[in-house]
């Protein structure tokens, strides 16, 4: 089974680093600056072999073009539908990406941007800008609908599985799941063990399926006791939408909550 190291970037943003020790090759998921990539592969003594793309925003993509450099004749895996240019191997649904001995099935997981897939193996999933660690990605360009769908592919994952997203949000992302949730126990310890960990600067990813489904407001849309918690203004702002009570209008009335909270 493969490594999985953090590269930091901007912010808040990892570069997933996939590393095969014996090889002394890497690849990288979503590289949204080429430097620290650069940076942490002559460190290590690794050679990039690929590039693995969630989606086309510039904080996953801006470093591709000069790691092609770098590194000439790698291949770059991404969205087929992607409006990012960079892409040499377009990718759809159910497709398989072989990383080293380990392969990642694509799913399709439109929401936050149209072209958003995620790359997942029973035992560890990319999942972009989808699902994070407490929340899922803003609604750029999809629908709620579209979103609770891509969730929903995910839910299907082992509860071992673990999730490398690519933000560093767990924090504020806990502080509005306590707002949905202020009574759920695993949640209000998880809240702490997170805290603990920022205040040292240091990283709360990955997670795991079990955890979110625990934790996560967006993986427990369709617990009774989270729909009732949603203010009336956003709750409005969801059945508005259609009159009978979808699954996807609890989502769509956390999301909005989320957006002004
Ligand atoms: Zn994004
Ligand atoms: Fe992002």
């Amino acid at each position: 089974m493969v490594q999985v190291k953090a590269i930091n970037a901007f912010s808040d943003n990892y570069i997933w680093c996939i590393t095969d020790e014996q090889s002394q090759q890497a690849w990288v998921v979503d590289p949204g600056q080429a430097e620290p990539v650069l940076t942490h592969l002559k460190n290590a003594g690794l050679t990039l072999a690929g590039i693995l793309i969630t989606h086309h925003h510039y904080d996953h993509t801006d470093g591709v073009a000069t790691l092609c450099k770098a590194f000439s004749g790698i291949d770059v895996y991404g969205p087929n539908d992607s409006p990012f240019k960079g892409i040499t191997k377009p990718l759809k649904e159910s497709d398989i990406v072989t990383v080293f001995d380990t392969q990642f099935r694509i799913i399709t997981t439109p929401g936050h941007t149209l072209d958003h897939i995620c790359y997942i193996h029973p035992a560890l999933a990319f999942t972009g800008d989808t699902l994070f660690s407490g929340g899922c990605g803003r609604l750029f360009e999809g629908s709620a609908e579209q979103m609770q769908h891509s969730f929903d592919k995910l839910k299907q994952l082992p509860d071992t599985c673990k999730i490398y997203c690519t933000h560093e949000y767990t924090q504020a992302n806990l502080a509005f799941a306590l707002a949905v949730e202020p009574t759920n126990s695993d949640l209000i310890e998880h809240a702490q063990w997170v805290d603990a960990k920022r205040k040292n600067d240091e990283i709360t990813l990955p997670s795991t399926i079990a955890l979110e489904q625990k934790i996560n407001p967006f993986m427990r849309s369709d617990i009774s006791g989270i729909s009732q918690n949603i203010p009336t203004e956003y709750q409005y702002k969801a059945k508005n939408i259609l009159q009978n009570n979808e699954p996807w209008q609890n989502f769509a009335g956390l999301r909005a909550w989320k957006d002004h909270f």
